[in-house]
């Protein structure tokens, strides 16, 4: 690692790719000739819209996105799509939610107050540490739509296979694993990741939508900014937008499509997380915490057998270099998050740890 920079293994923000960074750091003070940084910008400039068309051309590219969805920036984060989804989504007035852990069930909180909420499945049953079965759901003729956290960053849970929603469109907060790994937009209606996990800065939202599910039709009392047809008419434009976030997202999605495309992060990914797995599973001191067939390739719990010894490996991690490796206080243990940026060499310098600590102990 260069700069003196530590292998940060926090479950968001997050790290981002070394050259991405220096790429921003070389045109921090000018960019492109223009005389201003980024954040100097006006959003209304011609040098910004060509980051922002550039921006979504390129993240159209790599998930492959058909032309009848929408690529809109939305400030607010994860939370803000929360309430947006149901707002926008829910006709009649009914949802199916699955709940995998604790993002679904604050995803279930903010559609109760807009709508009735149908939870189709649920794993609370064993601490969300797996994803339940969701090929034969209960989906009500009238419910507007199904919707899943596609992988549970706390619980460390990714759906391997999507849900048969009977025919209704599915939802889905990809936001802890946004550009991980290949993507069929088409099976969806809507697709969003807050960037923080993933991709750039915190503070915004890619939210991919299918055209016919922008509406004209929304409750007189939904605020202007959380219709996303007022975003997509404007193209992402409606007001200031977050222009930072959207210059450092474009830069990532460039990244991603000259390393090769989500197909070669995904087998990046796979062989990163089968270094931690490989080691837990055979590990007589540490253990993971999640059903193997549902184990999430961007955030692993594992635990010791005791409390004690769990805040005793967390502060020697910490001692040796490495960061956040505290598991939620939900699930307690550690929780390694490895997302894209996270290298292979810092998860096999994590290994490496902790395999010499399980042998002094
Ligand atoms: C982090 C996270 C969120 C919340 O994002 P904020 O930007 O903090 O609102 C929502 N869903 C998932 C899956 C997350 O990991």
């Amino acid at each position: 690692m260069k700069y003196g920079r530590t292998y940060n293994f926090s479950a968001g923000p997050a790290m981002m790719p070394e050259p991405v960074l220096e790429e921003i750091a070389a045109e921090m003070m000018n960019y492109r000739g223009s005389g201003m940084c980024v954040m100097e910008m006006s959003h209304r400039s011609k040098v910004f819209e060509d980051i922002l068309a550039e921006a979504k051309a390129d993240l159209r590219k790599l998930m492959g996105i058909p032309d009848n969805y929408k690529i809109l920036f939305v400030q607010g984060g994860g939370h803000v799509q929360f309430a947006m989804v149901p707002m926008n989504l829910m006709k009649n007035g009914v949802a199916c939610y699955i709940e995998t852990g604790a993002w679904s069930q604050k995803a279930i909180k903010e559609a109760q107050k807009y709508g009735e909420v149908k939870i189709s499945a649920s794993s609370k049953d064993k601490n969300f540490s797996y994803v339940p079965d969701c090929s034969n759901l209960d989906v009500p003729a009238n419910a507007d739509y199904v919707y899943i956290c596609e992988n549970e960053t706390i619980h460390g849970t990714t759906y391997h296979k999507l849900p048969d929603t009977k025919g209704k469109v599915l939802v889905s907060d990809q936001s802890s694993m946004f550009l991980s790994r290949p993507c069929e937009v088409s099976r969806y209606g809507l697709i969003w990741g807050g960037v923080q996990k993933n991709v750039g800065p915190a503070g915004m939202a890619v939210a991919i939508i299918r055209e016919d599910l922008l509406r004209d039709d929304l409750d007189s009392k939904v605020p202007t900014y959380l219709s996303y047809k007022v975003h997509a008419d404007a193209d992402s434009l409606y007001n200031t937008p977050n222009c930072w976030a959207i210059y450092c997202c474009g830069k990532i999605f460039r990244y991603l499509l000259e390393m090769g495309g989500l197909a070669e992060m995904d087998r990046r990914n796979r062989e990163k997380a089968a270094v931690l797995y490989d080691f837990l599973d055979q590990s007589k001191l540490f253990r993971g915490t999640v059903a193997k067939e549902d184990r999430s390739l961007m955030n692993v719990p594992f635990a010791t057998p005791s409390k004690e010894q769990d805040a005793e490996v967390v502060a020697a991690t910490k001692a040796a270099g490495f960061d956040n490796l505290k598991g939620h206080r939900s699930v307690g243990g550690l929780r390694a998050s490895i997302y894209n940026a996270m290298p292979r060499e810092g998860v096999e310098a994590l290994v490496d740890f902790l395999r010499k600590y399980e042998a002094q102990h």
